[in-house]
């Protein structure tokens, strides 16, 4: 609808413009070349009026001066007749000697015009209003050579009527208002077409689109018909993959939910069975078992507790709980918590501090990132190995350094050890220990705080993460 009116206006607008332009255009030109003819006629008058000395003898009652002056009144009156107009004759004493309507004789006219006539100039006034051409004319003694010394002895004063000038207009506004009705047609057919015809690739994507919406398809779209909606469909195509890739690594994220949730819990059902099967079995058995299923249900509860971690990773900056608090601290904190598992494994952490730091983080999200890092990195170790965490800073981020003298992590490795459940050597890790969602913890929140996250590491010589968190979380925004 928008562009057929668009259309339309563009089609009928400068159609008008353009009738009303010549209609006006027609009256200036046809105005003005009146003037110049009458004022022609009236110059050439007014020079049989010196010749003849009409002034002078205009009362005079002798046979000569009498017919004289009827040529010149007869003269008078066929310019009159000819262009429906009045002529008046204006002595020097501002007084009508002559009018063609025979109104006016004898009576005083004193105007602007008439005065302006008298020093000179020709005059002209057209009044479309009341519909007629005023003109004065001099009537001088133009065979006196100097312009100043050419005696004025009077003044023509005519006015004529425009109606002539009105019909042809009336016709020439007729005929163009007829062209332009059937132009308006044309054009509105030729819009209705277009219209149409423009918006048709449109309906298509719109169609296109729905069609994915309702779920019908889930193939890429293409509506090739224009640069605009190959440009909107590409865009929608992108926006067709990220959905398909965030829906694939949602079901791929429950399905390893779900399997690493059944793990534990088929292990206890096993434990119990086989507990259940034997009626009479011994105590010891019994503990032992009962030992075995509490460490599955041990994992269990880690697992949960780290798929809640991460939930909580999913949600946005504005829930983050920016304070600022000294990292040195919180390191030293939880390096004194991981300590007894490190000893457990004979393993030493060192912690290196290079400078006080203090910073806007969230804490709860930052002890996660130091604790995942960490515990992996104790955990990955060989016996009697090293874990040396390092802290440094310039002057717009903190740099934690977690290296450690383990196993590694083969180099093609590398690009996948933050996806959830990921776990290099599963066999190993699992008898290790671990949800495999750590380091996916560990990145979210990094990320959480516009920071970032590598990785260097060699097969066994060992691994080493650096983070990289700005110190003003807000400037960082
Ligand atoms: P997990 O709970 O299995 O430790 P993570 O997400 O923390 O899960 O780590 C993913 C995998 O990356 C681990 O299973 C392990 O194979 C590898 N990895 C992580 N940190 C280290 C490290 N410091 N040294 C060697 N391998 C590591």
């Amino acid at each position: 609808m928008r562009i057929f009116v668009l259309l339309l206006l563009a089609g009928i607008l400068p159609g008008i413009l353009m009738r009303h332009a010549i209609i006006v255009n027609y009256e200036d030109r046809a105005v003005s070349q009146r003037i110049a003819t009458v004022t022609n006629q009236l110059r050439i008058l007014s020079n049989h009026l010196v010749s003849n000395k009409y002034f002078t003898y205009y009362r005079s009652n002798e046979q000569q001066h009498v017919s004289s002056r009827e040529v010149i009144n007869a003269e008078l009156e066929m310019l009159s007749n000819l262009y429906e107009g009045r002529v008046m004759i204006i002595d020097g004493n501002f007084k009508v000697i002559k009018d063609t309507y025979g109104l006016s004789e004898g009576k005083t006219m004193i105007s602007e015009e008439v005065i302006k006539c008298f020093q000179g100039s020709n005059t002209s006034h057209y009044d479309p209003e009341h519909g007629y051409i005023e003109m004065t004319v001099p009537i001088s003694d133009t065979t006196l050579n100097a312009v100043d010394d050419s005696v004025i002895y009077g003044v023509m004063l005519t006015s004529i009527s425009n109606d002539s000038i009105l019909a042809t207009m009336e016709v020439l506004n007729r005929q163009s208002m007829t062209i332009e009705i059937l132009m308006i047609m044309v054009i509105f057919g030729v819009a209705l077409v277009f219209s149409g015809l423009l918006i048709r690739p449109f309906d298509k994507v719109t169609k296109a689109v729905n069609e994915v919406k309702a779920g019908y398809s889930n193939e890429i779209i293409s509506v090739p018909d224009y640069a605009e909606t190959v440009h909107i469909v590409d865009a929608f195509n992108e926006l067709l993959r990220r959905m398909k890739v965030l829906d694939d690594s949602r079901t791929d994220f429950v399905a390893n939910v779900s399997h690493e949730l059944k793990t534990p819990m088929t292990s206890i059902k096993v434990l119990a069975d086989s507990l259940i099967a034997q009626g009479d079995a011994p105590a010891e058995l019994y503990k032992e078992f009962m030992e075995d299923i509490v460490s599955e249900i041990d994992r269990e509860n880690k697992i949960i507790t780290d798929l809640l971690a991460l939930v909580k990773m999913d949600k946005k900056v504005q829930d983050m709980n920016i304070v600022s608090i000294s990292i040195n601290d919180l390191t030293e904190l939880i390096l004194k918590r991981l300590r007894p598992i490190a000893r457990k494994k004979d393993v030493e952490i060192v912690f290196e501090s290079l400078r006080q730091i203090t910073a806007e983080v969230d804490e709860v999200k930052m002890t996660l990132i130091i604790t995942n890092l960490v515990e992996n990195a104790i955990k990955y170790n060989r016996e009697h190995g090293l874990v040396k965490v390092q802290l440094d800073a310039d002057h717009q981020n903190f740099i934690l350094k977690v290296n450690d003298s383990g196993i590694g992590i083969p180099e093609e490795e590398l690009p996948n050890i933050y996806e959830r459940f990921y776990r290099v050597d599963k066999s190993h890790s699992r008898e290790i220990g671990g949800t495999g969602l750590g380091l996916s913890i560990a990145k979210n929140a990094v990320i959480m705080h516009r920071g970032t996250i590598d990785v260097k590491s060699v097969i066994d010589e060992g691994t080493e993460f650096t983070v990289t968190i700005p110190l003003n979380f807000r400037a960082a925004e």
